[in-house]
């Protein structure tokens, strides 16, 4: 879950509340039940790493993938050649 901060706009009082990004924002503020904001700071740049991280994991995969089809058939080349050899 992320954590989101609150400021008060009438004491200035900031705290931080652990909430899901389905839950309603908080809207008094616990020490004077003022009107407070809610300050959006690194909760999307948390997500874009997240997906970036996926994407490389992908990658690797798929060049794992190509240097395995490569091998054999380096193998099937030295085996042609080495019959011609032996006529
Ligand atoms: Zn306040």
């Amino acid at each position: 879950m992320p954590t989101y901060q609150y400021k008060c706009c009438t004491c200035g009082y900031v705290f931080e509340e652990f909430q899901a990004m389905t839950d309603k924002p908080l809207k008094k503020c616990p020490v004077c039940s003022g009107n407070i904001e809610r300050l959006i700071s690194g909760g999307s740049g948390f997500l874009f790493k997240g997906s970036g991280f996926y994407i490389t994991d992908h990658r690797s995969d798929d060049y794992k993938m190509a240097a395995r089809k490569d091998k054999p058939v380096d193998k099937q080349e030295s085996k042609t050649s080495g019959k011609e050899k032996a006529k």
